[in-house]
């Protein structure tokens, strides 16, 4: 059946112009695509021309497009029951998403609330951290430490926890309580070593800036395993298990931010688990995109039982108090029951680390030592092309557009996230036109200086 926007593409392209406020970009765009449909990992514009996503919608479509079981999922909740609030009722697919979490996650960590977007879920996160240390009457606890190269959402508490002065300027005043430790980044990788065994910094430095804010007065760390929006930077290994034992021996609570890495991105369900044991895992866990495949807007903080069980205890109210009216959305959870039966069911985890060393190995071979490219990295099939500037990345990701391959530029860093079911020889094809288009734009940039 024809979409509206094939029927009427002027009218839709007016409508847009004149009314609908994009988000992080340039009033100035003019020219974009009008997306209207789409189909296991290709869109199709309102022309008929269809695109390779190697950017997965915003790194959530992770189960591709038009999933059959998903919609039908959606439909039947849908037509049951769309919504309820969650204060004081619960629904079927709320109860079981939440249960089926608990499956996925390490032992204690075993209790879900739902969110609509990844920047609620830090949001909760951030005030169910400080809220136990309240309740346990640790009353100097506020702080909030993150990595200055994280991102963490849009909201003041995402905001404040983000570094990127891009993201922050014009927007304070900002709520108080938080620090920025060094990111992670092995000093050799940085310095453009080739094959060498990776060194974890920053341990003593986060120490040092600890000791200065005072480690008794940080609620939680929070921090993404493998950071995404904010360039693709990818630990040292054992950085999240450093982590961890610096939270362990300080009385800080640990959340891990895997709103963009959760349910198998980096090539494990969570990307946690690269480093720490199967039996150990963050005090609280946020996931967002990969949870719903990008078929609702979803987001989930799941908690240890017993940071949990403290909220008994609130004076104020025996439990939490915060919620969101669509949190846990019937239809929402509905649809992402039904995408991580396909996670499991097609091993997508397993999927992403195998093709995603493909990929990665073919973008290095291809483009190593080009000189619009600083560096190549990644994990699983979360990769990303750092070139000389923003303005080349933008101009890389306008070429592979014309050549019929999306991907996103955050920055200088073209981020190739696929759907995770995308299929390996496509995949390769799709690295192939990405890394001429990053090579194209090279040249023309050259050309302009010269
Ligand atoms: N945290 C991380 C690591 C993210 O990548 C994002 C979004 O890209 C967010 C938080 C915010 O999520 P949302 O855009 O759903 O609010």
């Amino acid at each position: 059946m024809s979409t509206p926007a094939e029927l009427v593409p002027d009218t839709v392209r007016r409508a847009d112009s004149e009314h609908l406020w994009h988000p992080w970009e340039p009033l100035a765009v003019k020219d974009r695509l009008i997306l209207t449909g789409g189909r296991d990992c290709w869109v199709r514009d309102d022309r008929g021309r269809e695109y390779l996503d190697l950017r997965a919608g915003t790194l959530n479509a992770t189960v591709g497009y038009g999933r059959t079981s998903v919609v039908e999922a959606m439909a039947a909740q849908a037509q049951r029951l769309m919504t309820w609030d969650l204060a004081e009722v619960t629904t079927a697919p709320a109860a079981l998403l939440a249960r089926r979490i608990a499956s996925l996650t390490p032992p204690g960590l075993s209790r879900t609330l739902f969110c609509n977007s990844g920047s609620e879920g830090i949001e909760a996160a951030v005030k169910i951290a400080r809220m136990v240390h309240w309740i346990n009457g640790d009353r100097d606890r506020t702080t909030i430490a993150s990595f200055g190269e994280g991102y963490h959402g849009a909201t003041t508490a995402g905001v404040a926890a983000t570094g990127a002065a891009f993201r922050r300027e014009g927007a304070g005043p900002l709520p108080g309580g938080f620090v920025h430790l060094a990111t992670p980044r092995c000093p050799d990788c940085a310095a453009g070593g080739g094959e060498h065994r990776c060194r974890v910094p920053g341990v003593a430095e986060w120490e040092r800036r600890l000791a200065e804010v005072g480690p008794h007065t940080i609620a939680a760390i929070v921090a993404e395993p493998v950071l995404s929006v904010g360039g693709v930077i990818v630990p040292p290994e054992g950085t999240f298990a450093r982590l961890r034992e610096l939270c362990d021996r300080h009385g800080i609570l640990l959340i891990a931010d895997e709103v963009a890495t959760g349910f198998g991105r980096t090539g494990a369900m969570f990307a946690f688990q690269h480093d720490l044991d199967p039996a150990t895992g963050p005090d609280l866990l946020v996931t967002a995109k990969g949870l719903s495949g990008g078929y609702a807007p979803l987001a989930a903080v799941t908690v240890r039982e017993d940071l949990y069980q403290v909220f008994g205890r609130d004076p104020l109210l025996g439990g939490l108090r915060h919620g969101h009216t669509t949190g846990g959305h019937a239809t929402a959870c509905a649809a992402a029951l039904a995408v991580l039966d396909i996670v499991e069911g097609e091993d997508l985890p397993a999927r992403a680390a195998a093709i995603g060393a493909r990929v990665l190995g073919q973008l290095r071979e291809q483009l190593a030592g080009a000189p619009p490219v600083r560096e190549v990295r990644g994990r699983g099939l979360l990769i990303g092309v750092e070139m000389t500037s923003p303005a080349a990345a933008q101009e890389a990701t306008t070429v592979a557009q014309e050549a019929g391959v999306l991907v996103r530029a955050f920055g200088a860093v073209l981020t190739v996230a696929p759907p995770l079911v995308i299929a390996e020889d496509t995949a390769l094809r799709g690295a192939a036109i990405l890394a001429d288009a990053v090579l194209a734009a090279g040249r023309a940039g050259a050309g302009r200086r010269a």
